[in-house]
């Protein structure tokens, strides 16, 4: 089961995120609300397969956490 690692670039606050479906998928961070926190990788998160069952948008990098919410950055 993936845990994926956030930084969030607007109050730099850091947080993990058990993930056990897609919907799990943090949209904002939990501190301030800022929108998209970005992913900080970890080795456990990026050699998790299950990443690429997130077929939302197929041209962004895997494990966009933005694209499960519905707000693709790549994507217009
Ligand atoms: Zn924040």
């Amino acid at each position: 089961m993936p845990i994926y690692e956030y930084n969030c670039k607007k109050c730099d606050h850091h947080f993990e995120v058990l993930i056990r479906k897609e919907s799990d998928l943090p949209g904002n961070c939990p501190e301030c609300g800022a929108l998209k926190p970005a992913k900080a990788f970890s080795s456990f998160a990026v050699a998790e397969p299950q990443v690429k069952t997130m077929a939302h948008c197929q041209g962004c990098p895997s494990g966009t956490p933005s694209c499960a919410s519905g707000g693709c950055p790549y994507n217009g």
